[in-house]
Formats: structure tokens, C-alpha cells, sequence
């Protein structure tokens, strides 16, 4: 139906794209953005902040004194780098900590599991839980199981993880971490093991989030832990026996109903749009049982290098303001992504186009977008010096990086600086993510790719949403 309404809304269309294509991404800004990134892949700053992070402050788990210090640390250095406005936006949130963890086989054949407590179980008392193993080869079959055959017993589910370039077979995998204590408990369960979400083989267990922190008072669930991939196997190879299988479970985790945690926040102001923000991220937080190196020690070496590079090259800003911002609480729930999309809701129209990195430091392959589907060639533009250092232009499905959840749901458009993945998820979330896995020029790699990007979408005048 016609009406002066739409009419007018088709005025305010046509002048909006008016405005955003008068600004493109120019072949001088284009080369310009070369030129940084071509500097980058000699960068050292983003392996030494990696490397202070995880020496100076090491595991760094939400809501823990940890955390502060590392966030503490990050204020010190941002200062230190000359960016502006630096400050910590503090939340509260729950906080889990681990306790013992230990586990074993106590019939038929004696003998330790390595194991890891998920974040977020509750404890065993300190005596802890001896039961009869109960396996389903997924979460689905216990799910679809009769309460009967879980009532007083110790489930396992056996799923194996996907392993996968870019990262999908994980999103698939977590369905068991963030379900079965729950599933597990409503069934009559005891306690609830599940093969690590990862694709390692060696004989380290996977910890990671069952529900969010913020959500685990109001059901807390049996017990859970994840197995080492070869005790899953072993565990599984004595079952095939036909035996009943008895285990003994220890776990002494505490749960606190408020701690603090913050985002930290560090800007470039811009010098001709300042209230539009090109927003960069990573997170602070970590799990405790490796120092946080890969993940996401290496997404805050990443950012801040490639966003000093910016403030390095033009003094007086870029046209837009650049705003760094290092989550809290991720791990545990995205807490620190949620806080700031709630904080800055009302601005939340003029965050242009956003972006974390947090998937280890592996070099990019990728340049996806989420825009509008009429801006997505603009968006594409971003990443063309992306596609020089040999990443492929991806999909308009990005989803930007787990902290870029809330932003996404309330319209801002991202892009995703996908990193290959092939090995993330074998040293994701174990004790083993500890810097000596990290390839300084894959690093540099990195800082290069997000150079060219953040002085592109800072100085360009287009919109994508
Ligand atoms: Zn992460």
C-alpha cells in the first residue's frame, strides 16, 4: 500500500546510500593499508604483549583476582602505547573455581583417568561419588534414553570431535559440555563424564563451559567432567568388554554468587567522525588450567599491535574512532559482551563495523562479512589487502567472533578475520595453551591482516548495515 510514510522512508533510503557510497574504499587508502600491513609482518609488538601476558599474570579465569591483574596489566600497557580514554566498565558476575579433580577406575581393572572438572559442575563433597558407568554414544542417545538405565549411575558420552578448518565440528561437539549434567541430572544420573571437546590425542583433558556462569544457580547439574581423549578411549575399550565399569569421581569446585570482572576499553579518537566506532576486540579472561596463550593471549597481542599501528601511522587520528575493547568473562558465558552491549546500547547505531579475534594465532584464510546484503562488496573491500597476505573472500554469514554475539543481535554489522583452525582445538582449553605454541611470524601475520583492516574501515565513509 502506498502512503507518504514509505514514501518518505524510500527518501531517507536513497539518501543514505547516497552518503555511504560517497566514501568508498579508494586505491590510495587501499595502498596506504598496504603499506601498513606489508611494515606488520616485521611486528614484534603483538608476540612480546602475548608473551608479558601469560609470564607476568599467566592464567587469568573470569571473576579472580587473576583477572584483575590482568586487566590491570592491559590498562598499564595501553597507556603505555598512547592510546586514549583507557578505562576498565566493571560487571558483576558469579564466579566458579576449580578444586581437586580427580578420578579413576575402581573396577574391573584399578587404574587413574585424567580429567578435567567443566566449568561451572558442581562439586562431589569431599568423599566424593562411586558409581556404575552408564555410556551413550552421544548426548542425543542419552537425551532420547529411559531414565531407568541413568538412575544412580555415572553417564559417559563418547562423542568424538570434528576436526575441521574452520572450526565447525567445535559448535557441534559442545552440545554434550553444555548439556549432559543437566540432562544427566534429570534422568536421576550421578555424575556425568564426556569425552574432551577437542581433537588432540594426548593425555590432556579438555575444560571448557557448561551453561553460562550466570545461569548455572538456577539448575547446578551433577557433577561433570571432561576425559583425556585415550582415557575416553580406554574407558570405552574396557566397556566393549561387556563388564560392569565403576568409577570413582572426586571434584571440589566452589561456586561464589558475585565477583567483579570488567571490560577494558582503549580508543584512537577519530578526527573528523568521532562518534562513529570501529570496534576491535579480543579477551582478557582465560581458563586456569593453561597460561591463555593461544587462547586469547594471542587475539590481544593481535588487536592492540595492529590498532598501535594505526595510531603510529596517523597521528591525528583516523576519521572514525578505533575502539579496542578486551572482554572479560568470555569463557565463562560471554558476561563481559553482554555488559557491554547493555552499557552502550543507546550508541550501539554507531558502531560502524566490529570484529574480535579469537581463535588462536594461526595465519588468516578468510575475510567474511555480516552486512547488509546490498553493502557486502563495500565490506568486501575491507578485506582486500586481507586477500593479498592470501586469505579467500568468505560468506556474508560471519558471526564476528563469540564476544561480537550481543552486538550482532542488535544490528552491527561485523566482519570475521578467519584463522585457519585446524589445530586450535588441540590445545584449546587444556593445560597445554601455553605460548611455545605460538609462531611469532604467524603472529606478525595476523597483526598485518587487522592493520589493513581497522585503517580501512576507520578512514573510509561507508556504512554497511
Ligand atoms: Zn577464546
Amino acid at each position: 500500500m502506498y502512503a507518504p510514510a514509505s514514501f518518505a522512508a524510500l527518501l531517507f533510503t536513497f539518501a543514505l546510500t547516497v552518503t555511504a557510497s560517497a566514501q568508498p574504499v579508494t586505491p590510495a587508502l587501499q595502498g596506504e593499508a598496504a603499506g601498513l600491513a606489508q611494515e606488520a609482518l616485521q611486528d614484534e609488538l603483538a608476540y612480546e604483549l602475548v608473551t608479558s601476558l601469560t609470564t607476568e599474570v599467566g592464567p587469568r579465569l573470569a571473576g579472580t583476582e587473576a583477572e584483575a591483574r590482568a586487566r590491570a596489566w592491559a590498562v598499564a600497557r595501553l597507556r603505555e602505547l598512547g592510546f586514549s580514554n583507557v578505562r576498565e566498565e566493571p560487571f558483576e558476575l558469579p564466579v566458579w573455581e576449580r578444586g581437586l579433580e580427580q578420578a579413576s577406575i575402581v573396577s574391573p581393572f584399578p587404574q587413574p583417568l585424567v580429567i578435567s572438572a567443566l566449568g561451572g559442575s558442581a562439586a562431589t563433597g569431599p568423599e566424593g561419588i562411586t558409581g556404575e558407568v552408564v555410556a551413550f554414544p552421544s548426548l542425543a542417545a542419552l537425551e532420547q534414553a529411559d531414565p531407568a538405565a541413568v538412575r544412580g549411575k555415572i553417564v559417559f558420552i563418547d562423542e568424538v570431535m570434528t576436526r575441521t578448518q574452520d572450526g565447525s565440528g567445535y559448535t557441534v561437539a559442545t552440545a554434550k559440555r553444555r548439556q549432559a549434567a543437566y540432562v544427566t541430572q534429570a534422568k536421576g544420573g550421578l555424575a556425568a563424564l564426556i569425552r574432551s571437546v577437542g581433537t588432540s590425542s594426548h593425555r590432556f583433558a579438555h575444560t571448557g563451559q557448561m551453561r553460562r556462569v550466570t545461569e548455572v544457580a538456577e539448575a547446578e547439574g551433577v557433577p561433570a567432567a571432561a576425559l583425556s581423549a585415550p582415557d575416553a578411549d580406554q574407558l570405552q575399550r574396557i566397556l566393549s568388554g561387556g563388564e560392569s565399569v565403576r568409577i570413582h569421581l572426586l571434584l571440589t569446585p566452589e561456586q561464589r554468587p558475585a565477583g567483579k570482572s570488567a571490560n577494558v576499553i582503549a580508543e584512537i579518537p577519530g578526527r573528523e567522525r568521532p562518534q562513529e566506532i570501529v570496534l576491535v576486540g579480543a579477551h582478557i579472561d582465560s581458563w586456569d588450567l593453561g597460561t591463555g596463550a593461544v587462547d586469547d593471549g594471542a587475539g590481544v597481542g593481535i588487536v592492540v599491535a595492529a590498532a598501535k599501528r594505526v595510531l603510529d601511522a596517523l597521528p591525528e587520528g583516523p576519521r572514525r574512532t578505533v575502539r579496542v575493547v578486551l572482554f572479560g568473562a568470555e569463557e565463562v558465558g560471554l558476561v563481559g559482551a553482554k555488559a557491554y552491549a547493555s552499557r552502550h546500547a543507546d550508541a550501539l547505531a554507531n558502531h560502524v563495523i566490529a570484529s574480535e579475534s579469537d581463535f588462536g594465532a594461526g595465519r588468516i584464510w578468510r575475510f567474511e562479512t555480516r552486512v547488509r546484503a546490498d553493502r557486502v562488496d563495500a565490506a568486501q573491500a575491507l578485506g582486500a589487502v586481507v586477500r593479498q597476505l592470501g586469505a579467500a573472500p568468505g560468506g556474508n554469514t560471519a558471526t564476528g567472533g563469540p564476544d561480537m554475539k550481543y552486538l550482532r543481535e542488535a544490528g552491527v554489522p561485523v566482519v570475521g578475520l578467519k584463522q585457519n583452525g585446524w589445530d586450535y582445538f588441540d590445545l584449546h582449553h587444556t593445560p597445554n595453551d601455553t605460548l611455545d605454541k605460538i609462531d611469532p611470524e604467524d603472529l606478525a601475520h595476523n597483526v598485518a591482516a587487522w592493520v589493513s583492516f581497522i585503517f580501512l574501515a576507520a578512514n573510509s565513509g561507508e556504512y554497511y548495515r
